[in-house]
């Protein structure tokens, strides 16, 4: 079946050793079936270094270094596996990140995670979230009925029609899925937002300046693109009404969160913080979807 992205997507590309965030810091790096069985039998000068990497566990992953590096990691930013062995030779989640793939009636999309800091400077540089490519093949699976894409079009067409101010663009969405202050007033989601887990712990302080009525910026492009790309990553894998509703209410919250801790200062870097908190953590992303819910 054919896959689609988004039209920002197909400018993306890694920027490796010029990445301030490394995906290769700090997260535990899962090895794939696939992948741990060829670095069993993988030979060659870096064989022996990648499988001493391995610790053994259900999923085996690599140990990581000094400050959670990857072990793998070079000085200059750059993959060792990738110089020595090839790029075929990474395990499918280095292969994959920032990607994220989700099934439609239509077929299958994927997009780029907001959490990696180029695929977040692509996303907010690009009106282009209204736009689907193909971009590729995927194996066939049978698809939801559920027709989410038409309820996401509809959502588009709003939030690219110019003759209508953001703050009311936001409204209407809201009006339309009866996301309301009663589903989570700005006390009970500072509640919440305190009782979540965190990577970085000045982050949970951080995101208590949430205030679903602070006023946008003069331009407000950057938040509305943002809105675009929760709404498509949260709303488009819907199999209800009631989960496309819950990602409606998720991907709202989140851009009052960005505008609230965004203020003067670098709203990619707020950006790609929210993401990498509130969508990266299962447990996150489900506990304000679950304010939502009908
Ligand atoms: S976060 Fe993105 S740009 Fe940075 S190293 Fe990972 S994939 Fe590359």
């Amino acid at each position: 079946m054919k896959i689609f992205a988004p039209k920002y997507y197909t400018d993306f590309s890694c920027i490796a050793g010029a990445c301030r965030h490394s995906c290769c810091i700090g997260w535990e790096i899962d090895i794939d079936a696939e992948t741990a069985e060829k670095y069993r039998g993988m030979t060659g000068d870096y064989a022996k270094a990648v499988r001493e990497s391995i610790e053994p566990g259900d999923p085996p992953h690599f140990r990581l270094g000094a400050e959670k590096r990857c072990p793998h990691l070079d000085e200059t930013g750059l993959c060792r596996i990738i110089l020595a062995c090839g790029e075929d030779n990474l395990c499918e989640i280095c292969r994959e990140h920032p990607r994220f793939y989700h099934d439609t009636c239509r077929g299958r999309e994927v997009g780029l995670g907001m959490a990696c800091e180029e695929a977040c400077r692509r996303i907010l540089s690009s009106d282009g979230y209204a736009e689907f490519v193909p971009v590729g093949e995927g194996a066939d699976a049978e698809l939801p009925e559920f027709d989410a894409v038409a309820l996401r079009t509809e959502l588009f067409r709003l939030l690219s029609d110019r003759d209508i101010s953001y703050a009311d663009c936001r409204k209407k969405i809201a009006e339309r899925w009866r996301v309301s202050p009663s589903d989570l007033s700005d006390e009970a989601a500072r509640e919440l937002l305190s009782e979540l887990e965190y990577l970085d712990p000045a982050r949970r302080v951080r995101f208590l300046a949430y205030s679903s009525s602070c006023p946008d910026p003069e331009d407000s492009a950057q938040l509305r693109r943002a809105l675009a790309y929760f709404l498509f990553r949260h709303c488009s894998p819907a199999q209800s009404e009631a989960e496309f509703r819950a990602g409606v209410g998720f991907a709202l919250f989140c851009e009052r969160l960005l505008a609230s801790i965004a203020g003067e200062g670098d709203i990619a870097e707020c950006a790609r913080m929210i993401s990498e908190e509130l969508e990266y953590s299962e447990e996150n992303t489900e506990a304000i979807k679950f304010e939502f819910v009908f």
